[in-house]
């Protein structure tokens, strides 16, 4: 096993095998944890026996999970006094284990929690096992929730996982599909790491590191390649990493919207915007750029970000485009069969406006019709 302390956490992130949660959970004297664990994973015996061991396990829950649905299934929970949450699965298998420990933690129900904040009170001590291989919630503080035709974020420093196993034997039945949209949340979230108004030089290190190794191993691992699969798992923690401080921008903003409304995938749709915004961002200039006052430091970071892909924006966006392609996936809204009119409104209604502030360039909604358009119908 090989331990290292995160700098930005100070906390411990352990790459262990699942054959270790028990030890894992006697260092942090967890007793009675419940876990959220995504149904199809019980066909790998480790988890299994897991499961069956655990005081209580949850298997029922959707895709970006809303705070009605934890709170259903918190009474469960309750009942039988949890200490802890073990979230196995996907990032919404680890959103839903977050907010349940923040729910059952502080006794709060969560819509107060999105309003007010923790007020110092604590979620209940997480462990993450992700098994996709570009979540990064295991390395964040926040848990996307969808409430109400709207994606809001909890964050509070209890929601960090106490312990965070990276075993890359889970991610062998990943489908090749799940294995792609993961793939590339992981990759856009570095990239907008990189030029986030956010960012901060640790966040700039993971973001790079990231990047460059998904840019290396995504193609074999999503094809199915063991020793890609395990590099994928640890480049899409440490872009989980790199959001964690830095936070993600507007190809997250306005992915939020194709996920609600038209049900894409959470890392394919960030995917349909990130070439919208290598070549939106490209235009950044002092009297465009949503923080002034760093506008040199954007400008270079925002170079940089295209870089990892290619020398201009308009190539990088082209090598984006074809990356998803050639990885099976649709690249625009038309590959994705929605209707451009439809798209707009959708993102004029509800995209995420804290992530949208966090682009270097300002967007205004006068923005969006173009930017629609060029989400739609790209070579
Ligand atoms: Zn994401």
């Amino acid at each position: 096993m090989d331990q290292t302390r995160s700098p930005a956490s100070r906390r411990p992130i352990r790459r262990a095998a699942i054959a270790e949660l028990a030890s894992i959970r006697q260092s942090l004297r967890i007793h009675r944890p419940g876990i959220i664990c995504d149904p199809a994973l019980t066909t790998y015996p480790a988890i299994d026996a897991i499961c069956q061991d655990a005081i209580w396990t949850h298997h029922e829950f959707q895709p970006n999970p809303s705070p009605e649905a934890i709170h259903s299934s918190a009474t469960e929970f309750r009942r039988v006094d949890i200490d802890a949450v073990i979230a196995i699965g996907g990032g919404s298998s680890i959103d839903f284990a977050k907010a349940l420990a923040a729910h059952v933690g502080t006794g709060e129900r969560l819509t107060s929690l999105l309003d007010s904040g923790f007020g110092g009170q604590q979620a209940l001590p997480i462990i993450a096992v992700p098994t996709t291989i570009g979540t990064g919630s295991e390395a964040t503080t926040f848990a996307a929730l969808y409430d109400r035709g709207l994606k809001r974020s909890l964050d509070d420093p209890s929601l960090l996982p106490k312990a965070v196993i990276l075993d890359h034997l889970l991610t062998a039945r990943l489908p090749a599909t799940q294995a792609a949209d993961s793939a590339l949340d992981a990759l856009c979230q570095s990239i907008e790491s990189l030029w986030s108004i956010g960012a901060t030089p640790a966040s700039m290190r993971y973001a790079r590191r990231a990047a460059r190794c998904t840019l290396r191993c995504i193609e074999s691992a999503v094809a199915g390649d063991t020793t890609a699969r395990r590099a994928m798992l640890h480049a899409a923690h440490y872009a989980g990493r790199a959001i964690n401080l830095s936070k993600t921008t507007a190809a997250h903003a306005l992915a939020y919207p194709l996920t609600i409304r038209f049900g894409v995938p959470h890392g394919l749709a960030v995917a349909t915007w990130l070439p919208v915004m290598l070549e939106f961002n490209s235009g950044l200039t002092r009297n465009n750029c949503a923080a002034p006052i760093h506008f040199e430091t954007l400008r270079s970071n925002v170079i940089e970000a295209t870089s990892t892909l290619a020398p201009t924006a308009k190539q990088a966006a082209a090598r984006f485009r074809a990356l998803v392609r050639r990885l099976g996936r649709p690249a625009t809204l038309a590959e994705l069969a929605i209707n451009p009119e439809a798209a707009l409104q959708a993102v004029a209604e509800s995209a995420d406006p804290h992530r949208m502030g966090n682009n270097p360039r300002l967007i205004t909604p006068d923005d969006l019709p173009a930017l629609v358009q060029s989400a739609h119908h790209s070579p």
